[in-house]
């Protein structure tokens, strides 16, 4: 939960730094911003005494429009009172004044004028552009009043900027419950709600805006009633959170002393801090997607993914790392530039060049992370999951990619380490030949996040659909029961067990988790802040008592006759 003052944000500002300035320094900040207006004037003058003589004239009037448009009173003054009163650093203050003159503009009438807007944010341009020249000052670490930012957009990369930013929350109008970015956004245990359409038009900049990110649920300018309501909530969450932290150093053991695995997922190195402060037992889940996002073309070299693999294990402690091959495409692109022919505009990237197909799309660039990963694995213990994998020619080449891998290390002398190699079965045609994967792997982790939407043809970051996106669905939890079930029976037939685990969001439900338990789960993978609910859910289990419960779970088709049966699991 969360509830502050409504930033909102022009879907591509995030670029854009925002930060307190110290206080008393906000005068400061402002000559600060009048210094890169006075450049900016000064530009405009240049530009103007070298136009051209065969230049149209409306170019000359064009740039005295944009020396009005910077004068402005609206755009000069209320810009410097975002500074002084509530001590945004200038790039910031100019953007939140941008949107509050965009959503003027868009209220005009006559469509020639509503257009002009592109005049101001050309204006606003020139001066971030000035300021990015000039340093900014001290930052502070608090503002006045908690602060949630609304915008139509935010990608799973830029979710990393909230870990150390300003705000408290955030909305979008776009996502959904498992679109990337609000997983990052629970891992990183910011609320949040995504897919809320119309929000970012219809919430005003600095409204007061209460998000229940748990109830998927945005209050715009609440009662008093409602607020005094909200607030005691948030101390009541507040305290549960402490009291959970109780059970860090409980074993996660069934009630009949079963033990179970619960794991990290993390985005970068920085996340084992609190895995292993809920408790994980390892990372069963390392996305090193975020690794290669926002690069503008510099994408990390084998030495740089070395050191982020190193960290990884050495911060664990010898607790066992799983660390996925990227799993770019769909939504999680590249920026532009990275892609290797400059333009991937895909018809349908969910179901395109992503995860390892786009690995095995260019073999020398998939070795670079392999080498990082076995030189990693030479300090500790680390498994390598492949994301996506459907097909035996796919888990053919990846062998093969790591067997030239180990070739190329071993012939420049470099010490590597053994890894176990595991399938992601993510894609319903993985999980309906399972012995192929059980064949060839050493153990499997389930995405249930891409099962779900591969198995209902349901874009999980599509919110105009996702009320359809249904975890509970019967295919889905018969799918997922047949995958954990015949895992289990391989080790008869593979004389050693193949290990399964399930990283998707489901894991990290506690509503679920007796549920997977009673299928037979006994490892679990999840967002840190995740963990410890879902521990306390293990302590409660019995699955010997839940397993004949579950079966009648998955022979209910109907929805009603689903629910029943899912009470009786308690
Ligand atoms: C999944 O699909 O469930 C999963 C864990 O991977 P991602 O969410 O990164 O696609
Ligand atoms: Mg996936």
């Amino acid at each position: 939960m969360a509830i502050g003052r409504a930033v909102i944000l022009a879907s591509a500002r995030l670029d854009v730094a925002h930060y307190f300035v110290d206080p008393g320094t906000e005068e400061a900040e402002i000559e600060r911003l009048r210094a890169a207006r006075r450049a900016v004037r000064a530009e405009l003058d240049t530009l103007k005494a070298e136009l051209p003589h065969d230049a149209p004239a409306e170019m000359a009037a064009f740039i005295d429009v944009h020396k009005m448009l910077l004068d402005d009173r609206q755009m000069a003054q209320d810009t410097i009172a975002w500074i002084r009163q509530r001590r945004y650093n200038a790039e910031w203050a100019l953007t939140a004044q941008l949107d509050v003159i965009s959503r003027n503009f868009e209220e005009m009438d006559d469509a020639y004028l509503r257009e002009r807007i592109a005049d101001v944010e050309q204006v606003v341009e020139r001066v971030l552009r000035a300021l990015r020249g000039s340093a900014g000052l001290a930052r502070s670490a608090s503002g006045n009043g908690d602060l949630v930012l609304i915008a139509h957009d935010i990608a799973p990369a830029d979710m990393l900027q909230f870990k150390t930013g300003v705000f408290k929350g955030f909305v979008t109008d776009v996502g959904g419950k498992t679109s990337h970015t609000a997983i990052v956004a629970r891992s990183l245990d910011i609320p949040a709600v995504v897919g809320a359409r119309s929000a970012g038009s219809l919430i005003r900049q600095d409204d007061l805006v209460i998000i229940d990110g748990d109830s998927g649920l945005l209050i715009v300018d609440p009662s008093p009633v409602i607020l005094d309501d909200y607030r005691l909530r948030q101390q009541e969450s507040q305290l549960a959170r402490e009291r959970l932290k109780r059970l860090k150093f409980t074993p996660a053991r069934t009630l009949n002393a079963e033990p179970v695995e619960l794991l990290a997922n993390i985005e970068q190195p920085e996340d084992c801090a609190p895995a292993l402060e809920a408790g994980a037992a390892g990372v069963g889940l390392f996305r090193t997607e975020f690794l290669f996002m926002n690069r503008n073309g510099n994408l990390p070299g084998e030495d740089e993914q070395f050191e982020a693999y190193r960290r990884v294990v050495q911060a664990m402690q010898g607790k066992p790392v799983t660390i996925r091959t990227i799993d770019i495409g769909s939504d999680k692109p590249l920026d532009a530039e990275d892609y290797r022919d400059g333009d991937f505009t895909h018809l349908n990237p969910a179901l395109g060049l992503r995860a390892i197909r786009y690995s095995l799309s260019d073999p020398a660039m998939f070795r670079i992370q392999l080498r990082a990963l076995l030189r990693a694995a030479a300090l500790g213990p680390l498994k390598i999951l492949i994301p996506m994998v459907a097909h035996a020619s796919e888990i053919r080449q990846t062998f093969s990619e790591l067997d030239k891998s180990r070739a190329e290390l071993a012939a420049q002398g470099v010490p590597f380490g053994p890894v176990e190699v595991g399938a992601m079965i993510e894609v319903p045609g993985a999980a309906l030949a399972l012995p192929l994967f059980l064949r060839h792997f050493e153990f499997l982790s389930v995405g249930t996040n891409d099962l779900v939407q591969y198995t209902l043809a349901i874009d999980r970051a599509d919110e105009s659909v996702s009320n359809l996106y249904d975890p509970m669905h019967p295919a889905v939890l018969n799918l997922l029961a047949q995958i954990i079930a015949q895992t289990r029976a391989a080790a008869a037939w593979k004389g050693r067990p193949v290990d399964i685990s399930v990283c998707g969001e489901m894991a990290g439900d506690p509503a679920l988790t007796r549920l997977l338990l009673g299928m037979g789960l006994r490892s679990f993978s999840m967002h840190p802040a995740q963990i410890l609910s879902v521990k306390q859910e293990v302590l409660r289990a019995d699955p010997d008592k839940l397993a004949p419960l579950v079966q009648t779970v998955l022979q209910a088709y109907e929805p009603e006759e689903q629910q029943a049966a899912l009470a009786a699991l308690g």
